[in-house]
């Protein structure tokens, strides 16, 4: 990928990147002129000073670009930054403290919030020890107005943080059942997939659709059905080992995805998430009872032909009077081949 729609990608999925990177142009461009206006005065304290700060930002920012490890080279850079900053006030004198607030509002966006406070309170107090303010009014002044600066620049960065938080919620959640959606679902199936082709690690899929989810409905009202499904997803999730992923496909059909499982394994837990529903899946008319289609991930494999064997399971399980578990046929008996559920969208 050529550099700027890979900057575009890169800088649109990680915002600490984006603050590294802009933080680091912006440094080059504003720093860059007074290091060369200092030295030429002679100020060669003043112009390493600004000169270091600038290679810490530019290094920083190749290193974050180069490893992805955004939090660690945006903390350094906040650490290193705050620790000239506060200093700037006696090499520069108080005019020097100006550039703290600036460094104060950034050091939120580029470390966590935490480190950030630490590095504002080591700012304000290297200014206070080290400026020559000229009054013990001007000291006071400069503490307060930097305290509250990082104030509301916290108050931003954890609004900004429970507002993203919320926004990946949103995006990857499933709002009925809270579990997982389609979209986290491509996600990770391509991730168990990478692992499949990397270390030849085996999976397994499973495809769990409600029977006769319909009269449920029809008899009792949407909502009725509503609460099934969503004591449906807290059962499964109770019987499932932490690596296991429990998606909603659409409506009233889900996808439970075994990472490193093989044909036993996969058989053993599906088995159990069959036995927690039976005992405890209940409707407004008694047992709610659900099929059950499961593929083992093959050589060759990409998602949508895994989950179309999955699927094709699971109609097989149907057709055999429901409330059962099919594994995937690897030949299919002619005139059995379902509609692939990949082409369908979600019923609701
Ligand atoms: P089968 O055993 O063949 O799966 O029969 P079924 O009735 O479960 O299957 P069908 O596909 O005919 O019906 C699925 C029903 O699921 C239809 C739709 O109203 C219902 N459904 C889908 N999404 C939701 C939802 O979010 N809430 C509720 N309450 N019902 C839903
Ligand atoms: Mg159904
Ligand atoms: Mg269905």
């Amino acid at each position: 990928m050529r550099l700027v729609p890979q900057l575009i990608v890169r800088i649109g999925a990680d915002i600490r990147l984006a603050m590294i990177l802009l933080f680091a142009s912006l440094t080059v461009m504003s720093v860059i002129p007074f290091a060369i206006f200092r030295a030429l005065q002679g100020d060669w304290i003043a112009a390493t000073v600004d000169t270091l700060m600038v290679v810490t930002m530019v290094g920083n920012a190749t290193f974050a670009w180069i490893t992805g490890r955004t939090l660690l080279a945006g903390s350094v850079n906040a650490v290193m930054v705050s620790a000239t900053c506060a200093v700037l006030g006696g090499v520069l004198g108080t005019s020097g403290l100006f550039w703290a607030y600036t460094v104060l509002v950034a050091n939120f966006m580029l470390a966590p919030r935490w480190l950030a406070l630490c590095c504002g309170l080591a700012i304000i107090g290297g200014g206070l020890l080290t400026a020559p303010f000229a009054s013990a009014m001007s000291a006071t002044a400069f503490v307060v107005s930097a305290a509250l600066v990082m104030l509301y620049a916290l108050i931003f960065a954890s609004l900004t943080e429970y507002q993203r938080q919320r926004l990946v919620g949103l995006a990857t959640r499933d709002p009925l059942t809270g579990v997982a959606n389609r979209r986290s679902m491509e996600v990770e199936l391509a991730d168990v997939l990478r692992s499949h082709h990397d270390a030849g690690e085996p999976a397994a899929m499973a495809v769990i659709d409600l029977d006769h989810f319909k009269r449920v409905n029809d008899l009792h009202g949407h909502d009725a059905g509503d609460r099934v499904l969503q004591a449906f997803a807290p059962l499964v999730e109770h019987c499932i080992r932490k690596r296991d992923r429990l998606f909603r496909f659409g409506g009233e059909e889900f996808v439970l995805l075994f990472p490193a499982t093989d044909r036993d394994g996969a058989r053993a837990a599906v088995d159990k998430v069959q036995r927690e529903l039976r005992e405890h899946l209940v409707g407004p008319d008694g047992a709610v009872t659900v099929s059950i289609g499961v593929a083992m991930l093959a050589p060759g494999d990409d998602w949508p032909a895994w989950l179309a064997r999955a699927d094709q399971a699971l109609y097989l399980a149907k057709r055999s009077g429901r409330d059962q578990v099919r594994f995937d046929d690897p030949v299919p008996p002619p005139g059995e081949r379902r509609l692939q559920l990949v082409a369908r969208l979600p019923t609701r």
